[in-house]
């Protein structure tokens, strides 16, 4: 007799490089000379995300107007691509192309809620800066609609058994999920910024 884990929803996360390395450099000093730059991205920001920056409304193709940003998409094409390969796809996971890329900077009590990223198919972030405290990246069980009398949990549940599990953020790690899974960061406390690359993936 076996208990069989079915219907699973994986998540992927890898170191990528050291925070220390030259491109995470070369990224930081992009992101905040983007912020500088995006007047319109900072107008957008103010209004749609409170205490934080994102090029998510004026610089949403970062891969294909920075080679820094195209270098960090080659690396990240391969965790995409086996990624999609432990998820067995019948596709062709080289069809699988960076589609959106931009940039997130959180200050003190920046959040986003929860939400999907509709039309992709694979969807991460990429971690450059992480003042210890960052805010993580928090996951929600995709049924949680349907438990209707299913008892809550308990809070030393083993991780596949929790309704929501947050990653923390890391300097130089990135994470993967399927883009129909729904996550959010909880506000940022801490005063250090806490710098990111969202991106997204489709069927080129
Ligand atoms: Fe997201």
């Amino acid at each position: 007799m076996s208990n069989h884990a079915l219907f699973i929803t994986q998540v992927h996360a890898a170191r990528l490089q050291q925070p220390d390395a030259p491109l995470n450099a070369r990224l930081l000093r992009e992101c905040l000379q983007l912020r500088h730059d995006d007047a319109a991205g900072r107008r957008w920001s103010a209004r749609n995300y409170p205490g934080g920056y994102t090029s998510y409304d004026t610089a949403s193709r970062m891969h294909e107007r920075s080679p820094t940003f195209a270098a960090l998409a080659r690396r990240i094409d391969s965790h995409v691509r086996d990624f999609a390969r432990a998820l067995d796809y019948d596709i062709d996971v080289r069809h699988l192309a960076m589609t959106d890329c931009w940039v997130n900077i959180m200050g003190r009590g920046a959040a986003h809620t929860g939400h999907l990223h509709p039309l992709s198919v694979i969807s991460g972030t990429y971690y450059v800066r992480t003042p210890k405290g960052s805010a993580e990246l928090k996951f929600e069980d995709p049924r949680l609609a349907r438990f209707m009398a299913a008892p809550t949990r308990r809070r030393s549940a083993r991780l596949g058994n929790r309704s929501w599990v947050a990653l923390p953020a890391r300097a130089g790690h990135v994470v993967l999920f399927e883009s129909w899974l729904r996550h959010e960061v909880s506000a940022q406390r801490v005063a250090g910024e806490r710098v990111s690359i969202s991106f997204n993936y489709a069927l080129a």
